[in-house]
């Protein structure tokens, strides 16, 4: 068997097998392989049944003497009582009771006097320890030969699918020896004390004891930390072998003249590295890193101005649609009546998902032919058949969302645009390395003057009354609210409803104000419309589901209220927040919770005490759960299986040095083509996120 051989390949998997597998991202051999358990049964001993414990997880073993059928509970739900005595004792008085609702059915696979395993949970009964919906089988059994007396793996599953039939599975191939092959380096596997890639598959999934187990986890945790930074690394490298940039040097003078403020000292400076960066003849390769609200935008415009005004073209991209229009209009008055060195004047255009195919033609048109200079959109810039006559600079604005990935693919457009890349989610310091090694960075630490510390308060389900008083009040002082609806996972009609529940709530509540309502069963044209009717004032109150989240710049909007806050992470929350407070007046954000446990106690307080979204980070990187906001995903990167980046930063540490001696050594990796092989794969992956 070859692992890239699809799961089809595998005794007892037929096409509706297979889908389900599908469903985990399992395809082939080699997925199933990488399916990793989420969790271990020690079954390593059987109790009997006189030494059982009064509580606990156990493996224990038995013969059912009686089975009796009731109904149990305030439901009175069917339930099927197996009681079971110990085969060495003469009475056979049951010592345990094996109990299962609603599964009357379970009744006949039972035998009188057969001698069974059970594998459950004890938890204390009226006459005996009760075991509850127990795992079970026959003493002389093919399970019990194969499962009794093991640490088991628990995979992450799915309807359909028993655990059994993955754990017989993936035995079925490490059997085989359908492991990947080593492809790290001996020397590598030697100073790193790893253990072999066989071992670890092994040990992994069936380990032998803790040991192994913890042998197997470093060494796979190491790989996935390891080959993530090789491929960004080799990424870097083929990036810096075309470095020659178009110079762009002029003086960004006549648009600067049309900003309505100056530019704070931050700015200032950063403006000066992009600047030195564009006139360099290399071509400029940087993070702009700037906390909500410190005046990014303005950046973008004058590099883009650099760009325009040299007669080549730049685009700016956004994350969603609703960015991208309001980037569009911000980008369409600062470049009113400017022109070009050829006396031209300077155009910008707007290119998104939902842009009508004419439209669009016209656009790509008058693209391909030069006649527009500043584009901005969202991901459709970089569709196959866009065309750019001269596509100097390419700006990514909240790079966060974008990744690593899709920031390389667009600098493959056009011959080789300066690359600016802008983010309000900074990356903690351990983690800069993997996500923008190959990148300069410059970091805006300084807020326009006169922003004062957004209130922030974390509120419980009952005195959410208190935060609509603050929100009254606001409002008849003419300021305007953004209202965040709970999100209702799964389900968009739900979500909907939520959202224009709301709405309806608020605006019996609030008669004097427009409330508007932005949810995601809208068209993208009804909520351009509804969002530019919050801009401009004609709603006071706009309901929304996060679509807001990112970018979006009202600065005579002072509250920001997030219901059922919870349900947030951190960065997520910060990014939230940061729709206020931009402008001069004092502005608030309450956070309605209703429940969250400890977690989401701990994000409250860190919101409330906090303006910074550096260290938001930090301690986003900190609390955060495997899978919640600050994943690998939202950064471009393929999901990892078993790293951390929060829990495995010494790994992280040394696999990146590792990585970097590797690539210094030989850059291209001809000398290690197993692993260039790797590191290949993981970008395919990484592009098709
Ligand atoms: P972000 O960094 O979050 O993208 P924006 O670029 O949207 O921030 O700027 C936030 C607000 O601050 C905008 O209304 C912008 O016009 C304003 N602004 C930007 N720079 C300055 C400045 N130097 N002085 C005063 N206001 C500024
Ligand atoms: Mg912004």
């Amino acid at each position: 068997m070859d692992s890239m051989d699809k799961v089809g390949a595998l005794r007892g998997v037929g096409p509706a097998k297979a889908a389900k597998l599908e469903k985990l991202g399992i395809v082939t051999l080699e997925d199933l392989l990488n399916h990793f358990p989420r969790d271990y049964q020690d079954r390593r001993n059987v109790l009997s049944l006189r030494d059982l414990p009064e509580s606990g997880t156990v493996l224990t073993r038995g013969i059912v003497t009686e089975i009796r059928k009731g109904r149990a509970g305030y439901g009175r739900k069917p339930v099927l009582r197996v009681l079971v005595g110990d085969p060495e004792s003469q009475n056979r008085t049951a010592l345990m009771e094996a109990v299962f609702f609603h599964a009357n059915y379970l009744e006949r696979a039972f035998r009188i006097g057969g001698e069974y395993f059970f594998f459950g949970t004890l938890r204390p009964g009226r006459f005996q320890r009760q075991i509850v919906f127990p795992e079970f089988f026959p003493v002389d059994s093919r399970e019990a030969l194969e499962w009794a007396g093991k640490i088991l793996p628990v995979y992450p599953g799915t309807a359909g699918l028993s655990q059994r039939e993955l754990r017989k599975w993936t035995l079925g191939l490490l059997r085989a020896g359908a492991v990947p092959r080593e492809y790290l380096p001996d020397a590598l596997v030697e100073t790193q004390h790893l253990c072999p890639l066989g071992y670890a598959y092994e040990n992994i999934h069936f380990p032998v004891d803790r040991e192994s187990l913890k042998a197997a986890r470093f060494r796979l945790v190491f790989d996935e930390l390891f080959l993530l930074q090789l491929g960004l690394g080799l990424l870097a490298a083929r990036r810096r072998g075309r470095g020659a940039g178009v110079r762009l040097a002029s003086d960004p003078a006549p648009l600067r003249a049309r900003f309505p403020f100056r530019l704070t000292g931050a700015q200032e400076r950063v403006l000066g590295e992009i600047l030195q960066d564009l006139a360099s003849g290399s071509r400029m390769n940087r993070l702009v890193q700037g906390d909500v609200g410190s005046g990014k935008t303005a950046l973008a415009a004058l590099a883009l101005y650099q760009a325009a005004f040299s007669g080549m073209q730049g685009v700016l991209m956004a994350p969603t649609e609703l960015l991208a229009a309001q980037h569009f209009r911000t980008l369409q008055d600062a470049f009113e009546g400017l022109a070009r060195s050829d006396g031209t004047p300077i155009t910008v255009g707007l290119l998104t998902g939902t842009t009508t195919a004419a439209a669009r033609r016209r656009l790509l048109e008058d693209l391909a032919e030069g006649r527009i200079d500043v584009l901005t959109g969202t991901h459709a810039l970089f569709q196959e058949d866009v065309r750019y006559e001269n596509l100097a600079l390419v700006v990514t604005d909240e790079q966060h969302r974008f990744g690593v990935f899709q920031r390389l693919s667009m600098a493959e457009k056009g011959e080789n645009p300066h690359l600016l890349v802008m983010t309000a989610t900074p990356i903690p310091r351990t983690l800069a390395l993997a996500f923008f090694g190959d990148m300069s960075v410059s970091v805006l630490d300084e807020k326009p003057p006169g922003r004062q510390e957004i209130l922030t308060r974390a509120v419980d389900g009952p005195r959410r009354d208190e935060v609509y008083e603050t929100v009254g009040r606001e409002l008849a002082a003419g300021r305007q609210a953004f209202v965040v609806a709970p999100l209702i996972e799964e389900s968009e009609t739900l979500d909907l409803r939520s959202a224009q529940d709301l709405a309806e709530e608020l605006q019996a509540r609030f008669p004097e104000t427009a409330v508007g309502c932005l949810h995601g069963g809208l068209s993208q044209k009804a909520k351009d419309k509804r969002m530019a009717d919050f801009a401009e004032g004609r709603t006071g109150l706009l309901v929304s589901t996060v679509v807001v989240e990112v970018g979006i710049d009202i600065p005579n909007a002072t509250v920001m209220v997030i219901e059922n806050a919870e349900r947030f992470g951190l960065a997520q929350l910060h990014q939230l927040r940061g729709r206020v407070g931009r402008g001069a007046h004092r502005s608030y954000c309450f956070l309605v919770t209703g429940g969250g446990g400890e977690t989401a106690r701990e994000r409250a307080k860190i919101m409330e005490t906090s303006n910074d979204g550096f260290y938001i980070a930090e301690q986003d990187l900190l609390l955060r759960g495997p899978g919640e906001f600050f994943g690998a995903r939202q950064h471009g990167l393929p999901p990892l299986k078993l790293a951390d980046f929060g829990r495995h930063k010494a790994i992280l540490e040394a696999a990146g040095r590792e990585a970097a001696r590797i690539l210094g050594e030989d850059p291209s990796l001809a000398g290690h083509p197993a692993l260039a092989e790797k590191a290949e794969e993981l970008l395919r992956k990484g592009a098709d996120l």
